[in-house]
């Protein structure tokens, strides 16, 4: 597909409503939510945007303190070291205060083109719903093991819903399966996963992440940038608690 074609193509919103609480010491948002909300900046179609709401106004700037706090900017993340640059000209992420109904109601969004990611959907998702919606939903949750069905407060919204296979995936992963699935036309059942990688760093430290992952030409889970150094350092904070 020449550069045009790809430009051209229908563009998307991803809506993460957002439901984790501030970091109780930085209150700001948690370093996990920063790293995933940035990854799903790179993961989304060139015509497609990524908006993440429900942000207290205390967290906005929610990916770094460049931002001004109460205007919201555009925000776009440079891939490797996960810094994220102020630049006018991206059109890739956008915080803010609103809900997700607020935001619909104020972009007069018909409820009919949102379809949430709900794992306890009926459906599965599809190429085909690339012509069904306009706008994806997500809830900003960090999963739980054994899922806690969170997920549930935003089914009560009564948006259409589609899932995304049986397994539980993280956000940003679930933002990128969608992509591929509706932007790229590909087949959930074609996308390469792996369940349950073991993240190892080192001969004797290693942490099992419970989550369907899509993996790269080598196989590896695609994580966020600069979330393995974060997952390193957890570990090492809760080993220096115990
Ligand atoms: N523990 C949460 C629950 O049980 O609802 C799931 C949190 S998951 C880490 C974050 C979000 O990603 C979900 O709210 C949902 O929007 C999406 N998601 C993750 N896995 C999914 C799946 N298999 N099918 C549909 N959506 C999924």
């Amino acid at each position: 597909m020449t550069d045009v074609q790809s430009q051209t193509k229908k563009g998307f919103k991803y809506v993460i409503e957002h439901m984790e609480e501030d970091d109780e010491n930085t209150k700001a948002l948690p370093e996990w939510v920063k790293l995933e909300y940035s990854h799903m900046l790179n993961l989304v179609g060139p015509s497609s945007s990524v908006h993440f709401t429900s942000l207290s106004s205390t967290s906005i700037p929610p990916l770094n303190s460049y931002l001004s706090g109460t205007s919201i900017k555009t925000v776009s993340s440079t891939t490797g070291n996960n810094n994220i640059h102020l630049e006018s000209n991206s059109q890739k992420g956008f915080p803010t205060t609103q809900s997700i109904l607020q935001l619909i109601e104020s972009n007069g969004i018909d409820k009919k083109k949102v379809c949430l990611l709900d794992p306890r959907a009926e459906k599965i998702i599809e190429p085909k719903d690339e012509k069904e919606f306009d706008l994806f939903l997500y809830g900003g949750i960090l999963g739980d093991d054994p899922p806690r069905d969170r997920t549930g407060e935003l089914r009560k919204l009564g948006f259409p819903s589609r899932h995304l296979g049986e397994k539980q995936m993280t956000t940003d992963t679930a933002v990128g399966v969608t992509k591929i699935v509706i932007e790229d036309q590909i087949p959930l059942d074609k996308i390469p996963y792996t369940d349950f990688p073991t993240i190892t760093f080192n001969k004797y430290e290693s942490i099992e992440m419970p989550f369907r992952y899509v993996v790269d030409d080598k196989g590896e889970p695609i994580l966020p940038a600069g979330m393995k150094e974060h997952l390193k350092a957890d570990l090492n904070r809760s080993i220096d608690d115990f």
